[in-house]
């Protein structure tokens, strides 16, 4: 097992201070040696949190090696990001208040939309991920009170 990179500990600490009740998830951080992508679980009801961070697979001209790039990381991010909005909305699994809650907390941890659109098209998610977006925008129809 990895050790949780210091990153990681404070994205966790910083939606939690801003979002969270009680104790933050015990956040269990993983590093593949061999797999593309990143995965992950919530268990728990949000209690526990596993994160895999995937690696990218290049030929050096004699062997296959693994090397962790700037997009491996991004992809554990918003990995990351999507547990914490599990541990957020406990009972919601992939419904509208989930894919609001990830897209606010992408937004307020640096992730670009585009970013985590190209992750939700990698992952079959797409569409709930940009309606999320669209659900942290102020309503252009609502009336003020
Ligand atoms: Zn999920």
């Amino acid at each position: 097992m990895a050790p949780t990179p210091k990153w990681v500990e404070k994205i966790t600490e910083k939606v939690w201070a801003e979002h969270g009740r009680g104790e933050p998830p015990n956040v269990v951080w993983r590093e593949s040696k061999t797999k593309n992508g990143a995965s992950g679980h919530c268990l728990y009801s949000g209690r526990r949190i596993v994160v895999t961070m995937g690696v990218t697979n290049y030929w050096d001209g004699t062997s296959i090696k693994t090397k962790v790039t700037k997009a491996d990381v991004l992809d554990a991010k918003i990995t990351l990001l999507h547990e914490l909005a599990h541990a957020l909305t406990p009972h919601h699994n992939h419904d509208a208040t989930f894919y609001k809650m990830m897209a606010m907390l992408c937004r307020e941890n640096g992730v670009k939309k585009t970013e985590t659109l190209d992750h939700g098209k990698s992952r079959g998610y797409y569409r709930s991920m940009r309606r999320g977006w669209l659900d942290t925008m102020p309503s252009k129809t609502a009336t003020p009170a």
